[in-house]
């Protein structure tokens, strides 16, 4: 069995940026998926993820997205290709809502650009949120959305460059390893490797079993795309990505607007952030008609008079962790095998740095990125004795 120096299993939004990262650096590097490039049955399709820096979710996330949004410049440039496009985010919601407070707190910790606008400011810069709700807003120019496809294709297109070899499709049966090497079951045969970064998406958990000794757990989530009464109120040149708290609902409708250049399907696309149905997720993925009359009815409610009508509606997965954080970490025990995973729905803008702590890890077996607080031994806390 010849021993390839790594290899990177799944080539999604995170593994297909590993790849790149550990190709560049000269290392003899496999990729492997079970689907065609940039298919539709993980978590990195559907044409657009919102990126931006003012993060709610925890500040220590923005050090990392600053290296993010550089390396999304990098990429384009060394690949001649367009991911980014600078849209604004605007969080919408109550005066003191959470979302927004976090927001405010992270961008002035890290120095981030925002505007606060109060419920005046938001009926005249953004009419087409019911103006009766009161609401608020937080407003970040320099964000927008990146293509989670066309990320993907100029991950691998760098990855080839720099003499990655990839097989696809190629199906995983099983992963093992300890500190000196990692052996890979497949269904063509098995492979050794020195380095394995496990980047399975909404898979791992099936993938390294007790291994990973955390829950993640794969949710399916729909996107349904509505087409606008006014094409241009909902463009990119007059709506910013936005996202609505909605409070006690415990999550966040989201929506990003039509912008030159879009790939189908067309139209403004809706989404839900917050938790999802849980899945296997090898079944196959349908968004229920009830999902798509909530969506209608909501939206109605929240922009009046904005939307016409759905007009497409794909699903897709998410990899909840137990505290909605990733998980990059080296695992206890067997230090070849590196996992990258539980991105709980908010991880593709990250996709660049990821790859390249991935690459960290898999090479020198520790990353000088401030990526200490998304390690395994967070939850070691709550495990039995
Ligand atoms: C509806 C939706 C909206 C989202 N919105 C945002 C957003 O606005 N901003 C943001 O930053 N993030 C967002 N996310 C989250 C983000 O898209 C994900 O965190 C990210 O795409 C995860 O990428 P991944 O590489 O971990 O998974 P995937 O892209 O699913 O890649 C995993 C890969 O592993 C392969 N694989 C698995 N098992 C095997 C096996 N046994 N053998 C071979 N190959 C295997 C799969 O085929 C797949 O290609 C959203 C996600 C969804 C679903």
């Amino acid at each position: 069995m010849k021993q390839i120096d790594a290899i990177v299993l799944g080539l999604g939004g995170m593994g297909a940026s590993a790849l790149a990262a550990i190709a560049g650096r000269g290392i003899d590097v496999l990729g492997i998926d079970q689907e065609p490039a940039a298919h539709a049955r993980g978590s990195s399709h559907g044409g657009s993820r919102i990126i931006r820096r003012a993060y709610f979710e925890h500040p220590d996330y923005v050090p990392l997205l600053e290296a993010a949004f550089e390396g999304w410049r990098r990429l384009e440039r060394t690949t001649d290709s367009t991911c980014f496009q600078r849209t604004g985010v605007l969080l919408v919601g109550a005066s003191r809502s959470p979302i927004i407070e976090a927001s405010r707190s992270s961008a002035e910790t890290h120095g981030v650009p925002v505007e606060l606008l109060g419920s005046d400011q938001m009926r005249i810069r953004f009419p087409q949120f019911a103006s009766d709700r009161g609401w608020s807003g937080l407003f970040e120019p320099d964000a927008g959305i990146v293509d989670p496809e066309a990320g993907i294709r100029a991950h691998l297109e760098a990855a080839r460059r720099a003499g990655a070899s990839i097989r696809r499709p190629l199906k995983v049966l099983s992963v093992d390893g300890d500190d000196r090497e990692a052996v890979v079951r497949t269904d063509q045969g098995a492979l050794r490797t020195n380095r394995l970064v496990v980047a399975a998406g909404a898979w791992t958990a099936s993938l390294l079993g007790d291994r990973l000794r955390v829950p993640l757990v794969p949710h399916r989530k729909a996107m349904v795309w509505f087409e606008p009464v006014d094409a241009r109120s909902c463009s990119s040149a007059e709506m910013p990505a936005w996202l609505i708290d909605e409070g006690d609902a415990g999550g966040c409708y989201y929506g990003v607007p039509t912008w030159p250049g879009q790939p189908s399907p067309a139209g403004v696309k809706i989404g839900w952030h917050g938790s999802g149905t849980v899945v296997d997720p090898d079944a196959s993925h349908e968004v229920g008609s009830e999902v798509i009359e909530r969506f209608t009815a909501d939206l109605e409610d929240r922009l009046p008079g904005v939307f016409k009508r759905p007009v497409a509606a794909q699903a897709c997965l998410y990899t909840m962790s137990p505290d909605e954080h990733f998980v990059i970490d080296r695992l206890p025990g067997r230090g070849s095998m590196i996992v990258v995973a539980g991105f709980s729905g908010h991880g593709y803008k990250f996709a660049p740095v990821v790859g390249e702590i991935a690459a960290d890890l898999a090479i020198d077996g520790a990353t000088g990125r401030p990526a200490a607080f998304l390690g395994l031994n967070r939850f070691e806390a709550d495990r039995p004795g």
